[in-house]
């Protein structure tokens, strides 16, 4: 059968909702999916590796990044710059790996407009007194940055309510469950008639 080519899956949802936690679980299932490490001007939180969480980089370098668009999209979150670094994400797709994408929803709006046919995800906890839970419980934000994460997270949902390309939500209750439902939904989008018809025409 014909090598299918690699999709891009992103997957947005509040700070402290799980995304990090989910997706690396969900790696641990699947060879044939990568992370895209994006760019960030935000510190990095204890126990984050520099080119494997993020890469930590000073406004001025981010800026340079956006104007030699070396980004695929970029936007700002609670005073902080992010961005995915554009030619990883196009190569890796290129050799056929799927590529995941941890992005707020203005990103997400941005790949979305350039590449319709990315697999959409929201993944949410199960409450919004859950979240503050999580937030407070990571233990790596202060007051004042959990406050900001809260009030940012109701903005998104009605963002993503609105932005209406979302195709799946999460409820990060369970991390496993949540891994689970993640993989069954890249499993399910394989078998996509559309990814496969090309079988019809060689057998
Ligand atoms: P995000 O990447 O969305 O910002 P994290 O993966 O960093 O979120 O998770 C935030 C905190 O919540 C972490 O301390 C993590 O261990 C915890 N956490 C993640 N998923 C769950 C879950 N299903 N139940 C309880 N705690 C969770
Ligand atoms: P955190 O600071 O908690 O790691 O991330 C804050 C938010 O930024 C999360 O919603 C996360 O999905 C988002 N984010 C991380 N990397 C990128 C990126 O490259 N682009 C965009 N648009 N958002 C990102």
């Amino acid at each position: 059968m014909t090598e299918q080519r690699g999709r891009l899956v992103v997957i947005s949802g509040p700070s402290g909702a799980g995304k990090s936690t989910v997706i690396a679980r969900l790696m641990q299932r699947r060879q044939n999916l990568c992370f895209s490490v994006s760019a960030t001007t935000r510190d990095p939180r204890p126990g984050e590796v520099d080119g494997k969480d993020y890469f930590y980089v000073t406004r001025e370098a981010f800026d340079r990044m956006v104007e030699t668009d070396a980004l695929l999209e970029h936007a700002e979150y609670v005073g902080n710059c992010y961005g995915t670094p554009r030619d990883y994400v196009l190569q890796r797709m290129e050799e056929g790996m799927h590529v995941l994408l941890d992005i707020e929803v203005q990103g997400a709006k941005q790949v979305y407009a350039k590449m319709p046919d990315a697999i959409m995800i929201f993944l949410v906890p199960p409450s919004l007194r859950e979240l503050k839970n999580r937030l407070c419980g990571r233990g790596t934000d202060s007051e004042e940055k959990i406050r900001g994460r809260l009030e940012r997270a109701l903005a998104e949902y009605s963002e993503a309510q609105n932005a209406g390309f979302y195709q799946y939500i999460i409820i990060n209750d369970d991390p496993e469950v949540a891994a689970l439902e993640m993989d069954a939904i890249l499993t399910a989008e394989q078998c996509r008639f559309s990814e496969r018809k090309s079988i019809l025409s060689e057998v």
